[in-house]
């Protein structure tokens, strides 16, 4: 097969006129071909493309750069023996893939997740969403899937792994549509999500995993800073020598209880701001010139950034287009936001978060979980100022504004410095009525829990993975490290009986 790039149709012209293109390009006469990227370039609003990298086959001998081996590689077995099923703290994208990795070795692993499966888990966040009644073990944050199963399910990400094009596959194989494998800004949807991660369940499971759900960890059994066993629920002990903590960001008492044990953990700068909404057909004129054409090309999205006077940074994150503004706790009096979409994207409203840079200097002390008590105080801060806190952009500057009071003064001066000059970048982003809600707190974690190369902690047996641990930021790669993990455990130890 031979790559070649930059194939352009017009907005709905169809894709089979791809090989013809080639053809006139190359003057070979194209057999077999295969999209590998799809892009979208509005830079001229009056010229809009779409642009594709395609691998194709011909009989004839090309000039061209061979299309590259995509296949994912296992790593080889080690040859020691393991004594118990390795555990896995976490059933969100990092603890899905690292079990589906494990189970598919033969390493039978034991997922131990905090919150309810699927059905019932849908259950407890549509009461929530309905009565404000908060489960603090089921909800946005805590559950099968993790925090990505209410989410846009976008699965863009700024890291580059071999590892990516894997996880795609396994989505479409567990149910996602096929264009996931080369759209340059891949979406699932959290309709589409939901069967996915059940799907993937049942594959880990048929492949000798085991996944205990109401199951959280509670306490590690420690001894000569090596791992023994961890309490579960705090009632039950399990003997363990392996952990893979993917645990996300939300998991408070989790975290406090790592503290307590000397997990090695430090501070982390992260970011905290507002969810963002405007009618979805002025970011489509906006980007597209022309409304009419997110028919063809999807409704638009943005990325905006812009670097303030007083140094702080001042961002979009997580657009979704066509979506919701969703409450995203998981702690009684406090209120967290976020931004969900289903598949199709066909909302009325655009909405995404826009974050100021937090540092570690903004932090109340120099303690390991002062990023979590900063999160906390802004947090309780928005419940006591609307739960949610929600007001017009144009009110944005006045006092006694619900929206500006949950938030940090730097924060506040920072996106009122921002808007207009976001406003110059995209059109209308600063229209009086935008919408804002507070706080978005989690948008990544405040903290760091410490590994080596091998992706273990100073305490033996921990392999510390995912967003929480601080070593992600999105689904993709919250999934990319969860295999890292489950590598590590893979290349030093030999497997068990593979079940038939
Ligand atoms: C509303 C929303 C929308 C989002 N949208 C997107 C998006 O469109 N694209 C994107 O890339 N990212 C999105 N994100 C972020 C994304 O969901 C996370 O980056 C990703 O889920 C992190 O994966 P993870 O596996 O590391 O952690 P998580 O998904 O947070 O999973 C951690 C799991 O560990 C469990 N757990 C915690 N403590 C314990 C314990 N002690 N014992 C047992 N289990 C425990 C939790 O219950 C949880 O299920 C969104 C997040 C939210 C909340």
């Amino acid at each position: 097969m031979y790559r070649i790039h930059q194939i352009k149709l017009k907005p709905g012209e169809p894709k089979e006129r791809i090989p013809a293109i080639i053809k006139k390009k190359t003057g070979a006469a194209v057999r077999e071909w295969i999209i590998r990227r799809e892009s979208i370039d509005a830079r001229d609003k009056k010229n809009i493309r779409l642009v594709y990298t395609v691998d194709f086959s011909s009989d004839k001998t090309l000039k061209l750069a061979a299309a590259p081996d995509l296949s994912y590689r296992p790593v080889a077995p080690g040859k020691e023996p393991l004594k118990h099923r390795p555990i896995i703290a976490g059933f969100g994208p990092c603890g899905i893939f690292a079990a589906l990795l494990l189970s598919q070795q033969g390493y039978r692993p034991l997922v131990l997740e905090r919150g309810r499966a699927m059905e019932q888990r849908i259950q407890d966040v549509q009461k929530f969403w309905r009565t404000g009644q908060l489960d603090e073990e089921s909800n946005v944050q805590f559950g099968e899937g993790g925090a990505g199963t209410f989410s846009d399910g976008k699965l863009t990400t700024g890291i580059r792994d071999p590892r990516i094009f894997h996880i795609l596959e396994t989505f479409v194989s567990a149910g996602a549509e096929a264009d996931i494998l080369y759209k340059h800004k891949p979406h699932i949807g959290t309709d589409l999500l939901r069967t996915i991660v059940v799907n993937l369940r049942q594959r880990i499971t048929q492949l000798g995993g085991k996944i205990a759900f109401e199951s959280k960890i509670t306490d590690l059994i420690l001894e000569d800073g090596t791992l023994q066993g961890v309490e579960v629920n705090g009632d039950t002990i399990l003997p363990a020598d392996h952990l893979i903590l993917a645990l996300g960001h939300s998991s408070r008492d989790t975290l406090r209880m790592l503290k307590q044990r000397n997990v090695p953990m430090e501070q982390k700068p992260f970011s905290i701001g507002v969810r963002i909404q405007h009618p979805q057909v002025w970011i489509d004129k906006a980007q597209y010139g022309d409304e009419k054409l997110a028919a063809h090309l999807g409704p638009a999205d943005y990325k905006l950034s812009y670097h303030c006077e007083n140094g702080r940074g001042v961002y979009t994150f997580c657009m979704c287009p066509g979506g919701q503004v969703i409450m995203a706790s998981s702690g009684q009096g406090m209120t967290v936001t976020n931004g969900m979409s289903f598949h199709a994207r066909n909302g009325e409203f655009a909405n995404s978060a826009l974050l100021v840079d937090v540092r570690t200097s903004d932090f109340p002390s120099e303690d390991v979980l002062a990023g979590v008590d900063f999160q906390e105080q802004y947090e309780r801060k928005a419940f006591l100022n609307g739960n949610p806190p929600q007001a017009a952009w144009e009110s944005f500057g006045e006092p006694g504004n619900a929206v500006a009071d949950s938030l940090p003064d730097f924060a506040v001066k920072s996106i009122r410095e921002a808007m207009p000059h976001l406003g110059k970048k995209l059109q209308r982003f600063d229209d009086p009525k935008a919408l804002l809600t507070a706080v978005e707190s989690r948008s990544s974690s405040p903290l760091r829990i410490l590994r080596d190369e091998k992706m273990e902690s100073g305490i033996k047996g921990i392999y510390p993975a995912g967003e929480g641990a601080g070593y992600a930021g999105g689904i993709t790669s919250a999934a990319v490290d969860g295999m890292k993990a489950a590598e590590e455990i893979i290349k030093r130890f030999r497997p068990f009986e593979k079940i038939k």
